[in-house]
């Protein structure tokens, strides 16, 4: 008789197009198992929202596997430890599980586990769930090597299921939320919800119609609300393959190209959307991959030249006011205090929120990364540590683009209904002085009840001249030979290419 196999479920919440379910299946008997793990969840990345978007999508999950003749067993324990227990009980021969690219604790907790299947035999097979690439040796051909990785056909659901326990687990302890791990609930007002039938509901949507006007719609937090995918956390948490996005939108693409041709009417900007959307996908794992190949990065900064930069001007107060989205800068506020509220932010305004952090408050990135973390429902490390080192240039080889929080206002939110739906206090003011409501003459100010320094903060630094300075201090940074020798060192390891960077093609 064959002997159970175990199927370890980590950010991989679905029955779709799970390579590791459909493995363990084919061999025998089978547990499914997820692990509230103390030291995940106690990492300061970890919010009480991400819990519950995973407790909405194991619940789904559970129904699922009931239905096929299976169960899901919910432990809670460090790792390897709950294995430990689990297999005296159950003997299964095999872990089957996704690779992931985590922070340092999973990594850690990774380790443990690895060396715990050594010492007992068990082996412990871990398959790639996206484009990126374990051991990669060069970037080069990369980006080829991830659409041939996203064209391969997909796994159906297996229909039925042999189950290894027969009853449930004596550790299971059921589906848990906020409280019941000790953590602080959320209070989030509008949070997008788990599970795979909300997965592939947000996908639907998207390629149905809210692609539409994708490329334009991106920017504005207005339009962006319903303009991009919002497919962020389902492909954080798993709960749809990457590749059954990439492959949906390709197979829409080449529908709306048919309903073209046969003279339908179709708005001119739905396909370069659908393929500027695809090219988001690949860079989803082009980000991961630069964490899987430099795991430091969460801590450190990328371009070393760059040590020392930041470090030691770091200010609380400063921190604390762009935490609480009360800088005197009403794009930064609203979109702070938006994020607190729903868990999501289109990537213009994220890519501002850093660069103010960095660049007009000077605050080095690793305690802003954590804050954004736990705000952000999506939180996936590769892209995010990735992503704020880039915004607040500590990469040598991105283009230092520093955001006027000013600019944003009359570019992204021209009549102001973003900053007065999450900013209040600044309602009354007209259009004019929602940039620098601070240049409202102070009799107006008094007669709209909205008093610059007492409604509202005054601004916490003066913008063009925080901006010259940090542009003048970057600048000096970058010009010194150092940091451009390190620079080509950093594109070589980690910057996105078809080919072989030039000065390697021309020597061979
Ligand atoms: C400072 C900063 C931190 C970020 N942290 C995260 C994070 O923790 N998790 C996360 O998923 N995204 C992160 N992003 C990238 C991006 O902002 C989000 O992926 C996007 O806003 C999510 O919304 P969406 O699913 O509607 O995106 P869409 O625009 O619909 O894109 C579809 C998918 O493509 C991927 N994608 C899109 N843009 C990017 C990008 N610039 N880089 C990498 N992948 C991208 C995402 O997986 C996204 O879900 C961050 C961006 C910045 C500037």
């Amino acid at each position: 008789m064959s002997r159970p196999q175990l199927v370890w479920l980590k950010r991989d919440l679905r029955m779709r197009d799970h390579a590791p379910l459909c493995a363990a299946a084919e061999r025998g008997p089978i547990l499914v198992a997820y692990v509230y793990e103390p030291d995940q969840l106690d990492a300061p990345t970890h919010d009480a929202s991400h819990l519950n978007f995973i407790r909405e999508s194991l619940a789904e999950l559970e129904r699922q596997l009931v239905a096929r003749g299976a169960r899901l067993t919910l432990l809670r324990g460090l790792l390897p430890d709950a294995f430990e227990r689990l297999h005296a009980r159950v003997g299964f021969e095999a872990i089957w599980s996704h690779e992931e690219t985590g922070h340092a604790r999973s990594y850690a907790r990774d380790e443990r586990v690895k060396t715990w299947c050594r010492g007992r035999g068990i082996a412990w097979h871990e398959i790639p769930q996206h484009g990126v690439v374990r051991r990669l040796g060069s970037r080069d051909g990369w980006a080829a090597r991830w659409t041939r990785t996203m064209r391969r056909p997909l796994l159906p659901e297996p229909e039925r299921l042999e189950d290894a326990l027969g009853a449930p687990d004596v550790e299971h302890v059921g589906l848990l939320g906020p409280a019941d791990l000790g953590l602080t609930p959320s209070g989030r007002t509008e949070v997008q919800r788990g599970g795979e039938t909300q997965a592939q509901e947000t996908l639907d949507s998207f390629l149905a119609g809210r692609s539409v006007s994708y490329r334009t719609d991106m920017s504005s937090p207005l339009s962006a609300w319903n303009g991009c995918s919002r497919l962020s956390p389902h492909l954080a948490y798993g709960t749809i393959s990457i590749r059954e996005v990439a492959q949906r939108s390709a197979a829409r693409r080449e529908e709306l190209k048919e309903m073209r041709a046969r003279g339908e009417d179709l708005p001119a900007t739905w396909l370069s959307s659908l393929a500027s959307f695809e090219k988001r996908l690949r860079w989803h794992c082009h980000f991961i991959q630069k964490l899987e190949d430099e795991p430091a990065l969460e801590f450190r900064n990328m371009a070393r030249a760059c040590d020392g930069l930041r470090e030691d001007e770091w200010s609380e107060e400063r921190f604390e006011a762009w935490k609480q989205g009360r800088t005197g800068y009403p794009m930064v506020d609203a979109c702070m205090r938006a994020l607190e509220a729903t868990g999501w932010i289109n990537f213009r305004m994220r890519a501002m929120l850093v660069s103010f952090a960095s660049y007009h408050l000077w605050l080095h990135w690793p305690r802003v990364a954590e804050h954004l973390a736990r705000l952000f429902l999506d939180f996936e490390a590769g892209i995010h540590f990735s992503q704020v080192q880039m915004q607040s240039g500590t990469t040598g080889i991105n283009a230092v683009r520093i955001y006027s929080p000013v600019k944003q206002v009359i570019d992204q939110d021209p009549r102001g209904e973003f900053i007065r739906r999450w900013v209040p206090e600044l309602a009354p003011v007209p259009v004019a002085y929602l940039p620098e409501p601070y240049k409202m003459p102070l009799d107006e100010a008094a007669r709209l009840g909205c008093r610059i320094g007492r409604d509202y903060p005054r601004p916490i630094v003066e913008n063009t001249k925080a901006m010259r300075e940090a542009r003048e201090r970057l600048s000096a940074l970058r010009r010194g030979g150092e940091a451009r020798q390190e620079s080509r060192a950093v594109y070589e390891k980690h910057g996105s290419r078809r080919r072989p960077p030039p000065r390697r093609r021309a020597r061979s």
